[in-house]
C-alpha cells in the first residue's frame, strides 16, 4: 500500500516539503499539542481521524472542563478546540493514517487514507482510546441519556439515583466507588464469581454501604424508552431473568488504545497502551511522542489529555531546537 501512495505536500510544509510536527488524532490531546506546537512556530498539521473530536464526540454535557462555567457539550468543545489550533497557525487536514514509517535519518512518513503520504521530522501520537461497549441495540439507543462509559464525565447527572455499573476490573470498581459518592445506589454487575479489580479496590467495593455486587449477572437489556429505567440482568448459572431499576448504567469493561499502527514500531503494555518515558511524552523512537488517552489508562479526562498533549508539543519543540531542525 505505501509504495503506491503519492507524496503530499501540505501548506504548512518547509521548502524541502517535510513538515516539522505531523500531529495524529484530533482529540483535546491532539489540539492542545497543535496549539501550543503552532504558537512555538512549528507549523503543524493534524490528521484528524475518522472520528474528528474524538471521544468527546459522543459525550453531551461537560461540566468537568475548567474555563466554562455554565458546562459544555463536547462536540461544540471540540469545535472550539479546532477552531483555536486552525487560528494559531495549524493546518488540520481530514484523513485517517494507516501507515507510519518511522525513519532511522530522523524523517518519518506517515501514510494518509493508504494513497497521500507526508513527511516530518517530529510527530505526536494523540490517537486515543476507544470504550469497549456491551454490544447491546438498547446500550446504543440509550447512550446520553442515561448509558455512559465515564462515571467521573456524567456521574453529577445521577445525584441521588440509583445506577448499575458493568464490570469487574479496576475501572469498574473506580467508577462504582465514585457513583457511590453521589448516588443513592450501586448495583455492580459481575459477569463471573470473582472480580478481576485489585484487592483494595474490591474491600473498598465491599466495604461501601450503598454499593451491592451482583455475582454471576450478566446485562441482557438496558430498559426504557426515552432514557434509561432499569437493566434486565440473567444470571449466568440458572439462566433467570430480573430487573433492577436504574436511572443510570456506566458501562465500564475496558478501553481499547488505538495503537494498532503502532505495533512492533514502538512500545506498548500488554494492553496496547504506548510508553512513554517517565515524566515526557518521549516514546523509544526519536522524535516521536505520545499524549493523551493513547498513553494512558489511569486518569482518561479531557483535561489530563490537553495536559499531555501540551507537554508532547513543547517535547517536540525541544527535540527539533537540539536537532536543528528548526
Ligand atoms: P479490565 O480488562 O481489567 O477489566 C474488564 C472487566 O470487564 C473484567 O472484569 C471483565 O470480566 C469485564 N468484562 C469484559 N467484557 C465484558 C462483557 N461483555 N460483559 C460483562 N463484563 C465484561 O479493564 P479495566 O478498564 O478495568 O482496567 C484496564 C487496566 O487499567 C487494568 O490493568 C487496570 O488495573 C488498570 N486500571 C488501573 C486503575 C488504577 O490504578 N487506579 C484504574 C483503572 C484501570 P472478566 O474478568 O470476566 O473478563
Amino acid at each position: 500500500m505505501s509504495t503506491e501512495a503519492t507524496p503530499v505536500v501540505p501548506a504548512n510544509a518547509n521548502a524541502q516539503g517535510i513538515l516539522n510536527t505531523v500531529i495524529v488524532g484530533s482529540g483535546p490531546a491532539g489540539y492542545t499539542a497543535a496549539i501550543y506546537a503552532a504558537r512555538a512556530n512549528l507549523s503543524p498539521v493534524v490528521y484528524t481521524g475518522m472520528e474528528p473530536g474524538g471521544q468527546l464526540m459522543q459525550t453531551t454535557d461537560v461540566e468537568n472542563y475548567p474555563g466554562y462555567p455554565e458546562g459544555i457539550l463536547g462536540p461544540k468543545m471540540m469545535e472550539d478546540f479546532q477552531k483555536q489550533a486552525e487560528r494559531v497557525g495549524t493546518e488540520v487536514r481530514f484523513g485517517m493514517v494507516t501507515e507510519v514509517r518511522f525513519g532511522e535519518d530522523g524523517i518519518h512518513t506517515i501514510v494518509v487514507d493508504g494513497t497521500e503520504e507526508v513527511r516530518a521530522y517530529s510527530v505526536i501520537i494523540s490517537t486515543g482510546a476507544t470504550a469497549k461497549w456491551l454490544g447491546l441495540p438498547s446500550e446504543q439507543r440509550l447512550n446520553g441519556h442515561g448509558v455512559s462509559a465515564c462515571a467521573v464525565c456524567d456521574g453529577f447527572f445521577y445525584k441521588g439515583k440509583d445506577v448499575a455499573v458493568v464490570g469487574g476490573g479496576d475501572t469498574a470498581a473506580e467508577e462504582a466507588l465514585y457513583l457511590s459518592k453521589l448516588c443513592g445506589h450501586v448495583h455492580v454487575l459481575v459477569r463471573r464469581d470473582e472480580m478481576r479489580a485489585s484487592k483494595i479496590m474490591q474491600e473498598r467495593v465491599f466495604d461501601a454501604p450503598n454499593i451491592t455486587v451482583h455475582w454471576n449477572t450478566s446485562t441482557d437489556e438496558v430498559l426504557g424508552e426515552e432514557v434509561v429505567e432499569g437493566v434486565r440482568v440473567v444470571d449466568t448459572n440458572s439462566g433467570q431473568t430480573r430487573e433492577i431499576a436504574v436511572q443510570g448504567f456506566f458501562v465500564a469493561i475496558g478501553h481499547k488504545p488505538n495503537t494498532d499502527l503502532f505495533v512492533d514500531k514502538l512500545d506498548m503494555d500488554e494492553q496496547g497502551y504506548l510508553i512513554t518515558q517517565t515524566g515526557s511524552t518521549r516514546t523509544r523512537v526519536e522524535g516521536v511522542f505520545a499524549a493523551g488517552d493513547v498513553q494512558d489508562k489511569i486518569y482518561r479526562q479531557a483535561v489530563t489529555a490537553a495536559g499531555t498533549g501540551c507537554m508532547a508539543a513543547l517535547d517536540a519543540e525541544r527535540y527539533l531546537t537540539e536537532k536543528g531542525y528548526v
